[in-house]
């Protein structure tokens, strides 16, 4: 098939093109390299550097024919989105606008959209499933909510096929694609780079949560995990299923415990100090993913925390700065 993949320059869209090549897709990205890297696009795409805003050149790009879309292009940093709701709120949903105006434009039906646990919020209970109440508790979360609900208007509109994946916490790596944020945000590469010096002792941010040793829990999902939840998604799509699910690991791990599974991976200390809540987390995070299980017989290869740090850590050895553009 061939499939559009837009921010496939950044993190999780470069590892599902990777995926997608590797299955015999013919793969195009439209990425405008605001936050991905020019670098993590492989040669054999075709590249088109457009931003989605840019509602005509998005058009143009469906004139070479596309079956289906995955749209990974957004704005993702929490912090910056309460700070500034409206670069999210316009970027986020207005890129997906122009997007599937395209779509609608060219006839293309088939939409797998990168969607967010953010659209929770603080859950009344775990593990969160996807009937769970939605009540995204800052700006990223909110726009994400937005454009699933968009997707569900326009499936009753035009009959839009989509599939929303709520992702709960990406890390890990490909042998050639990994997590390069500029700043890092991310626990675990902040966990590497203290455990290598490259960086000063990671903040905890809080040790007073009703947890087993004070620390946030997070569902640590291995983005070749998600990878291949996106290449079973595509093929539902395409048989005519619309809908949500979770991806997640299915366990949760504290912050302490990602720092311990780090020191045995790297043979390092990570020095840490405790520092205060940040505002927002929500205690424990964790998904249930049975319906993503059942739905597209999705299974996890890697759950475990430590071959998940080794394969972002392994990755930061092969790029010890990150991407160089
Ligand atoms: N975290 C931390 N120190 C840091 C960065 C993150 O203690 O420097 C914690 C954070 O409070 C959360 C977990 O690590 O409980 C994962 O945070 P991250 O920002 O990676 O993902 P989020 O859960 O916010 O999507």
């Amino acid at each position: 098939m061939k499939i559009l993949v837009t921010g496939g320059a950044g993190y999780i869209g470069s590892v599902v093109s990777e995926y997608l090549l590797e299955e015999g897709h013919e793969v195009a990205v439209v990425d405008n390299l605001s936050t991905g890297h020019a670098e993590a696009v492989d040669p054999r795409i075709r590249f088109h550097k457009i931003d989605l805003l840019d509602r005509a050149a998005v058009v143009k790009v469906f004139d070479s024919g596309v079956d289906a879309v995955c749209h990974f292009a957004a704005f993702s940093q929490v912090g910056e989105s309460v700070a500034d709701p409206l670069k999210y709120w316009h970027n986020n949903v207005s890129g997906a606008l122009s997007l599937l105006s395209g779509m609608k434009y060219a006839g293309v039906r088939h939409f797998l959209f990168s969607s967010t646990a953010a659209v929770y919020g603080e859950p009344e209970s775990t593990p969160i499933t996807e009937e769970s109440r939605l009540a995204p508790v800052n700006a990223y979360g909110n726009t994400k909510l937005s454009i699933e609900r968009l997707l569900a208007d326009c499936r009753k509109g035009w009959g839009l096929n989509s599939l929303s994946l709520r992702y709960f916490n990406a890390a890990g790596a490909s042998d050639i694609h990994g997590e390069d944020h500029r700043p890092e945000t991310h626990l675990i590469p902040l966990v590497l780079d203290a455990a290598y010096g490259r960086r000063g002792e990671l903040a905890v941010f809080g040790n007073d949560y009703p947890t087993s040793d004070g620390t946030c829990v997070r569902d640590y999902i291995h983005v070749k995990d998600l990878a291949t939840a996106h290449l079973l998604g595509i093929d539902k799509l395409v048989e005519g299923y619309s809908g949500v699910l979770n991806l997640g690991n299915g366990r949760g791990f504290s912050v302490l415990e990602v720092i311990s599974a780090a020191s045995r991976v790297t043979g390092k200390e990570v020095p840490f100090r405790i520092g205060a809540r940040r505002d927002g987390d929500p205690a424990v995070l964790v998904a249930s993913s049975e319906k993503a299980e059942d739905i597209l017989g999705w299974k996890r290869e890697y759950p475990g925390i430590e071959e998940i740090i080794e394969d972002a850590d392994s990755w930061r050895k092969r790029f010890p700065g990150g991407y160089s553009s």
